[in-house]
C-alpha cells in the first residue's frame, strides 16, 4: 500500500515509521521545514526510544521518505492519514480543529484519484463527517472515503504500542474503505491483534471514552491517596489490594502528582465540551478535571509543608519535569504548575531531566538546569522527585542526603519508602497517600 502521513509529530512519525516497517511505502509530510530537514538527515525531532533506528532501517530499505510538499506525497497514495495536532481551543475547552480542516482542504486540492482520507488525530464526534464535507466542497469531482482511526500509543513506549496494540479501531462507512484499512493493518490482523470496525461516530467516541476513563482511574486513585493521608492508610497497599480484583485490574492505579501530558488534559476537556454542546453534562469527566487540578495543587502544599511552611529562600532540586519518563514531551506536565509555584514562593529551583531541557527551558523560566541529581541536590534544602525516570528510581539515597543542607525529600511518585529515606539519613520524607516523617 502507498500511504501519505500528514504531520510528523509523536503520532504521525511513529505511525509512518511503523507502517513502513509493515512493508508499506510511506511518505511523511510536515509543514515545519526544520522537522523535515532533520528527518531527511536521519535525525528524529522528538525523543522516542527505538524510533531513530527503526526509521533508519526503513529509509534505507527505500520505503520511507519525508517531504514538505503534500501534493507530491499524495500523488499515488491509497490512504492519506491526518495526524496533525488537535490542542485545546483557547477559552472554551473545545478541540481546535483548525489544523485538521486545513490539512483536509489541502489533501482535497492535491488528490486526483480515489483515496481513503483517514483521521488519526483525536477529534470530536462528527469531525470525520465534517472532514468529508470539506473535501467534497473543495474538490467536488473527487472520489474518496473518510475513515476514523484513532491512535492509542503511549509516548515512551510508542513503537511497541503501535506494533503490538491492544486493539486497532477503524471507523468506516464503505466496504471499499474497510478493505483499504484492512490491507494497511493486515500485518497486525494476521498476528491476531483485534481490529474493531465501527461506524465513524463510534470510533471517534471510543478514543475520548478511553482517555477519559483512564484519566478517571488515575484521578480516583489520587483522591483515595489524599484520603489515605488523612486516615493513615498506605495507598500502595490499597492499590495492590484493589488491583488484584480482575474487574478493576492492576494498571493505572499508581498515586502521583496528577495526570498531565499531551492527551488526558485536552481530551477530558474536549469530552466535557462535547457533552455541553449536546445537552449532556459529562459530570464525571468535569469532576475529574477539577480533582486533577486539586491534586497538582496539593503537591505544592506538600512541598511547602515539608519545608516548614514556606519555601522562601530555600533551594529545591526537582528531579524530572517531563510529563512522564521516556519522553521529552512537556505538554501540560505537572511540573509546569509545581515548579513556577515554588519559584513564586521564593525558592531557588534546580531542575534535572534526561530529556526535558530542549522544551522545558523556555517553559520553566527562572529554573536552573543541572545534568545530575547529586549535583542538583548539593547544599539543597529539599529534593522533589516528580518524574520517575529510571535514573531517579535507583538513587543512592545516602549520597543524596549526605550532600544536602537539609535532607528532605518529597517523593511524588512513591518510588522509595519512609524506611529507605530514614535509613539513608533523611530528616524529612513525604510521599503521596502514605505516611512520611519529619
Ligand atoms: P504534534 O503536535 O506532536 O504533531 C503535529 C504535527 O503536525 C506537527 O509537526 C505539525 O507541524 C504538523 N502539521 C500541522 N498541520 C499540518 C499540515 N497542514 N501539513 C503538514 N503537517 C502539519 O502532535 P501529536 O502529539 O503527534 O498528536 C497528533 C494527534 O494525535 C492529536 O490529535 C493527538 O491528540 C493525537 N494523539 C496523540 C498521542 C500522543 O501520545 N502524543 C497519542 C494518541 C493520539
Amino acid at each position: 500500500m502507498k500511504i501519505a502521513m500528514i504531520g510528523t509529530g509523536y503520532v504521525g512519525l511513529v505511525s509512518g515509521v511503523c507502517f513502513s516497517d509493515f512493508g508499506h511505502e510511506v511518505v511523511c509530510v510536515d509543514k515545519d521545514p526544520n522537522k523535515i530537514q532533520m528527518l531527511e538527515a536521519g535525525k528524529v525531532p522528538i525523543y522516542e526510544p527505538g524510533l531513530e533506528d527503526l526509521m533508519a532501517k526503513n529509509v534505507q530499505a527505500g520505503r520511507l521518505t519525508f517531504t514538505e510538499n503534500l501534493k507530491d506525497a499524495v500523488t499515488d497514495a491509497d490512504a492519506v492519514f491526518i495526524a496533525v495536532g488537535t490542542p485545546t481551543r483557547r477559552g472554551d475547552g473545545h478541540a481546535d480543529l483548525t489544523y485538521v480542516f486545513a490539512a483536509a482542504e489541502e489533501i482535497a486540492d492535491s488528490l486526483d484519484h480515489y483515496a481513503v482520507v483517514v483521521t488519526k488525530s483525536t477529534v470530536p464526534v462528527g469531525t470525520n463527517r465534517s472532514v468529508a464535507e470539506v473535501i467534497a466542497k473543495t474538490n467536488p469531482s473527487l472520489e474518496f472515503d473518510v475513515a476514523s482511526n484513532p491512535e492509542f500509543l503511549r509516548e515512551g513506549a510508542a513503537i511497541d504500542d503501535f506494533m503490538r496494540p491492544d486493539r486497532v479501531v477503524v471507523g468506516v462507512e464503505s466496504d471499499r474503505a474497510e478493505q483499504v484499512m484492512a490491507d494497511i493493518y493486515r500485518p497486525l490482523f494476521l498476528r491476531d491483534f483485534p481490529i474493531v470496525t465501527t461506524d465513524l461516530e463510534s470510533a471517534e467516541m471510543i478514543k475520548y471514552a478511553a482517555n477519559a476513563f483512564l484519566a478517571t482511574k488515575i484521578t480516583f486513585m489520587n483522591e483515595i491517596a489524599a484520603l489515605c493521608e488523612r486516615v493513615d492508610a498506605d495507598v500502595k497497599q490499597v492499590s495492590k489490594g484493589i488491583g488484584l480484583d480482575g474487574r478493576i485490574g492492576n494498571k493505572f492505579l499508581h498515586a502521583g502528582p496528577g495526570y498531565g501530558g499531551s492527551c488526558f488534559p485536552k481530551d477530558t476537556k474536549a469530552l466535557a465540551r462535547i457533552g455541553q454542546e449536546n445537552g449532556m453534562a459529562m459530570q464525571i469527566t468535569e469532576t475529574v478535571i477539577n480533582v486533577n487540578n486539586d491534586a497538582k495543587r496539593r503537591m505544592i502544599d506538600k512541598v511547602v509543608d515539608m519545608c516548614g511552611g514556606s519555601v522562601s529562600g530555600k533551594t529545591i532540586a526537582v528531579l524530572g519535569v517531563t510529563f512522564k519518563p521516556n519522553t521529552d514531551d512537556m505538554r501540560d506536565a505537572p511540573s509546569l504548575t509545581i515548579v513556577p509555584a515554588l519559584i513564586g514562593g521564593g525558592a531557588t529551583v534546580r531542575v534535572v531531566d534526561p530529556q526535558g531541557l530542549a522544551e522545558g527551558e523556555a517553559l520553566l523560566p527562572g529554573a536552573h538546569w543541572f545534568e545530575d541529581a547529586y549535583k542538583a541536590a548539593e547544599n539543597a534544602d529539599a529534593v522533589v522527585l516528580l518524574t520517575e525516570w529510571n535514573e531517579f528510581r535507583a538513587l543512592d539515597l545516602k549520597r543524596l542526603a549526605g550532600c544536602m543542607d537539609t535532607a528532605a525529600m518529597a517523593d511524588l511518585r512513591n518510588i522509595y519508602s519512609p524506611l529507605d529515606a530514614k535509613r539513608a539519613g533523611f530528616a524529612a520524607y513525604c510521599a503521596v497517600g502514605r505516611r512520611g516523617f519529619g
